[in-house]
């Protein structure tokens, strides 16, 4: 048997302890479990499961230092990364508190029984209720933020649904000390056994998507992996859904004026936001599209300077670094295609590559150089400054779609019809700004058109949490047998009475 046991990237030495993978009939009685638990966080009003995250969040900001310690030694990345990471998971699961709280994600929605130009109507009550057990597939970039206690698991459990996270290879130690310090917290509170249960190994993945008690999947992580669960789930009697958060490069176009007023600002801006976590973002910055011309090289020469004064950068695992590697290397070999390498020597131990930047006139753009390498890279096309329509329409045209479309614009430029046209190729349009760094709030939206993901749905912000709800109307009930959101005398939330909204009182 092999176990599962994380490597230092920093050094390359392998971390103790191992994990033993998961059998697949341990899978399906965990399944069971989360089935029976799933029921339970059902029946719970939204201010107990509020309570239960709350709880869950303040239990991790006080094991701050073991979580940051472990984290580091399995990712590489510093603490200072991990601290404001760890800051968000807990902001993340008091926020989903908050949504629970506020109430509107129910969508409660009243039609009272009367006579319409159609006929009589029942009464209609609508909202959305559990899905039943999510597996969770932890991301190897977010430790924290998009793994165990990250916000797919906050978002079920605020939905009332028990999680099955598979814990990513690349940080076993740090998911199950998350996972100890939350049920340990769970179990206090009196939430039901096997709220949150673990799986270790790859196999234990697919047995669990196949397994009949789970009821939809929320995954970060690769095109290839994403493919490969959404196969294994059409195998299944009962279909579920998948929300898989897949691949994304990110285009960043830069106006001629944009480049005239900022040119030393965005070149700057750009390497730092590519060279962020090393690049193992999936809001990384790919491509930037920029002016040829004075302005253009200015912030091309910028760019240049930044990436060769780059310090190597450190990648979580081996898989990750060997692409990055595989990447680069396609990369440069391509015609007409230089590149700029961090001067500095890559440390030969653990996995350290080098950060690079990547130029190419648009004439000899090709989709080929469009592929996603996940790491400190960027590739710069050069566009004449008297055609950037054209020059965004082929460079749209070679891209797939994106999670997010960047937008550099000067101080009285009007864009709009360069923004419609990014607008249908990306879930989150940025001004003036660089795309990593995506905040948890009401309004954020963190997807986008296939292949960035298979989904319509965010999976960060609040409804995110609308991934694991389903639907239900009760017709002529009465008012026993009806949630207490849906009955006549209730007002704490915001709801839908005969197409009128009302607010919460
Ligand atoms: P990954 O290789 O797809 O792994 C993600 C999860 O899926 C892991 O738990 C992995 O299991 C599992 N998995 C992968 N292939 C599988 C298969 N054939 N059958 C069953 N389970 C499978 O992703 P990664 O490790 O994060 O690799 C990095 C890549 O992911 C990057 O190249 C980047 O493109 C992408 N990424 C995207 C985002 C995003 O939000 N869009 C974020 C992070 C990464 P094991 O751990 O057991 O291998």
């Amino acid at each position: 048997m092999i176990c599962i046991a994380a490597v230092d990237p920093r050094t390359g030495q392998r971390l103790y302890p191992a994990y033993v993978p998961t059998t697949e009939p341990e899978v399906r009685a965990i399944a069971v479990n989360a089935a029976e638990a799933s029921s339970r966080l059902a029946a719970k009003s939204r201010q107990w499961r509020a309570g239960l995250l709350e709880t869950m969040a303040t239990a991790l900001d006080e094991e701050r230092a073991p979580i940051v310690t472990t984290a580091a030694s399995e990712t590489g990345f510093g603490s200072d990364k991990l601290h404001a990471e760890l800051a968000r998971t807990t902001f993340q699961l008091r926020f989903f508190a908050d949504v629970l709280h506020e109430g509107s994600y129910l969508e409660a929605t009243i039609d009272r029984a009367g006579d319409t130009a159609m006929g009589p109507r029942p009464d209609l009550r609508r909202m959305l209720v559990p899905i039943g057990p999510v597996a969770v597939f932890g991301a190897s970039n977010f430790p924290l933020a998009f793994s165990v206690p990250g916000g797919d698991t906050a978002s079920a459990l605020a939905a009332g649904c028990a999680v099955v996270a598979k814990v990513h290879s690349s940080h076993p130690g740090t998911s199950m000390l998350c996972y100890e310090i939350m049920t340990a917290a769970a179990s206090a509170y009196g939430a039901p056994p096997s709220t949150l249960a673990l799986t270790f190994g790859t196999d234990s993945g697919r047995h669990l998507v196949l397994d009949p008690h789970i009821k939809a999947v929320g995954f970060t992580g690769s095109l290839g992996g994403g493919k490969a669960l959404l196969e294994a789930i059409s195998q299944r009697e009962e279909p579920i859904p998948f929300y898989g958060e897949l691949s994304s490069i990110n285009p960043v176009v830069v106006t001629p004026v944009a480049a005239h007023e900022r040119a030393e600002e965005i070149g700057s801006g750009l390497v730092s936001s590519f060279t962020t976590a090393s690049g193992q973002l999936c809001t990384k910055p790919g491509i930037a599209l920029v002016p040829t011309g004075e302005d253009g090289d200015r912030l091309v020469a910028i760019a240049h300077e930044a990436v060769s004064k780059a310090d190597p950068a450190v990648m979580l695992n081996a898989r990750i670094c060997a692409d990055y590697q595989t990447g680069t290397r396609q990369l440069s070999g391509e015609p007409h295609v230089s590149v700029t390498v961090a001067a500095q020597a890559a440390n030969s131990n653990g996995y350290h590559v080098l950060p690079q930047v990547f130029e190419v006139e648009l004439d000899d753009f090709t989709s080929k150089m469009s592929e996603e390498i996940f790491g400190p890279a960027a590739l710069v096309v050069r566009y004449s400054p008297d055609n950037l329509q054209d020059a965004v329409d082929a460079m749209l045209s070679a891209l797939p779609d994106s999670l997010t479309a960047t937008i550099h614009t000067g101080k009285n430029e009007s864009q709009s019809e360069l923004v419609a046209k990014l607008s249908s190729h990306a879930g989150r349009v940025i001004f003036n700004g660089y795309p990593t760094g995506v905040a948890v709030a009401w309004a954020q939206n963190h997807g986008g058109p296939w292949p960035s993901t298979n989904s319509l749905h965010t999976s960060v912000g609040a409804t995110a949490i609308r991934r694991f709800l389903r639907p239900l109307t009760f017709q002529n009930a009465p008012q026993s047998y009806l949630p207490e959101e849906l009955r006549d005398d209730f007002t704490e939330i915001p709801r839908r009475i005969d197409g009128v909204l009302h607010r919460a009182h």
